[in-house]
């Protein structure tokens, strides 16, 4: 059976057991934070060799260069965007309101600590990098990575043998982390027992505010921010777009996988909206390891969730720390199903937020994942297009064709 119906059925089940056991369901949480830790685990290993990877799959041609650099900046921007428009829709749904959760001693004693805004930015560069590593300093670990990558690859040929050990490390933990998935229909299961349990089956309709928020922010950052940048600044008819990359978001929304669709994007891109298979290639790959904007939409939805499900109030640097928190977690975030769960964890961390509002959101995270795997994808998709415009290696007449025809590999 497939894992996101195991985790369906594990949450379905959850609350069940814990609606009729009550609080005695907390006995199942242990069963629950096992699965916290596995995935909190991941998180520097995952980041770190995931994103030398992507920094170092920029050839070094002056080409590659300069493309790199403005899919890099069309990247980042949109993702910005993204996250300010999850951060809108959390404000104006508020899924988590009147919700008066209590985060337990050790979360709150967190969130005190919650470092400023001005340090956060003055602690990006580590001092010592292994210690960033060892203290999981998420943002200081994505510094050194960007720079590590990019000394990479101003080495050449001596960084071969690095740039090989990142990439087999980097599979390796794709590959970890889908074993651990495989252990979320029952972490899942316990944890929502455990909530279910503790708060009772009221805990669902702010849930189902949450999924709408997303929803609604996915849907409309492809219609509005990516059609209207294809109209704007490439000039080209949104309409072919959206024909055009239907089968990749088919397959985005089944698999929960970028890396898993790159196949179909690749195709999508080329054979429907005209852009030189140079460019796919390297446009399509580095997007699907560092752009999730559906990733960020989610990030922003779910951090107000939590904080408005437990009542904390956000100041307005927080709203900063989450956007720039949430850009660079998105990059940092695997193309594999769940790794935005995991990043969402690090985003919490960062602004002090009760961790226990992952359970909540872990429940529901296959459901989201569809959503935000088909709006990164559909980013992938528009930015190959920007970059082909700009860089003349984009067929108009392919582009234009009434009828894309492409199927799903
Ligand atoms: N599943 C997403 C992707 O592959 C990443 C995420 O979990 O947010 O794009």
């Amino acid at each position: 059976m497939a894992l996101w119906k195991k985790i369906l059925i594990g949450m379905i089940a959850g609350i069940l057991v814990g609606a009729f056991l009550g609080p005695e369901a907390e006995l199942l949480k242990p069963i629950g934070t096992l699965f916290i830790n596995a995935i909190k685990m991941l998180i520097v290993p995952l980041v770190f060799c995931s994103l030398v990877v992507g920094v170092t799959s920029m050839q070094d041609t002056a080409k590659m260069g300069r493309i790199g650099i403005k899919s890099i900046l069309i990247y980042l921007a949109t993702t910005a965007v993204a996250i300010s428009i999850g951060l809108g829709l959390g404000t104006i749904f508020e899924p988590g309101a009147g919700l008066n959760m209590q985060p337990d001693a050790g979360a709150a004693a967190a969130a005190k600590e919650a470092p400023s805004l001005v340090s956060t930015l003055i602690g990006l560069i580590p001092k010592n990098p292994i210690e960033a590593l060892a203290g999981g300093k998420i943002l200081q670990i994505i510094v050194f990575a960007l720079g590590l990558g990019i000394a990479l690859n101003l080495i050449g040929e001596k960084g071969e043998p690095a740039v090989k050990m990142f990439n087999s490390l980097a599979e390796a933990m794709y590959k970890l982390t889908e074993l651990v998935m495989k252990f979320a229909p029952y972490g899942i299961f316990a944890l929502m027992a455990w909530v279910a349990g503790k708060y009772g089956l009221e805990v669902l309709l702010p849930l189902i505010k949450v999924i709408a928020a997303v929803y609604i922010g996915c849907i409309l950052h492809v219609l509005v921010v990516y059609s209207g940048a294809i109209s704007v600044i490439a000039g080209l008819k949104p309409v072919q777009y959206l024909k055009g990359i239907v089968n990749a978001q088919m397959m985005a929304f089944t698999s929960t996988s970028s890396s898993g669709t790159l196949p179909v994007s690749i195709r999508c891109a080329r054979e429907n909206l005209g852009v030189s298979k140079g460019t796919a290639s390297f446009v399509l790959p580095l997007g699907a390891t560092i752009n999730m904007d559906g990733t960020a939409l989610y990030q922003g939805v779910c951090a107000l969730f939590i904080a408005q499900a437990f009542g904390i109030d956000l100041s307005m640097a927080d709203y900063m720390t989450i956007i720039a928190t949430a850009t660079l977690a998105s990059v940092g975030t695997a193309g594999v199903p769940g790794a935005g769960l995991i990043m969402l964890s690090l985003v919490l961390t960062t602004v002090g937020l009760p961790m226990e509002g992952l359970a909540i959101v872990a429940g529901i995270d296959r459901i989201l994942d569809m959503a935000r795997t088909c709006v990164n994808v559909s980013g992938d998709l528009m930015v190959s297009v920007l970059i082909g415009k700009s860089e003349n290696e984009l067929n108009e007449d392919i582009y234009n064709a009434k009828d894309p025809v492409s199927e799903p590999e």
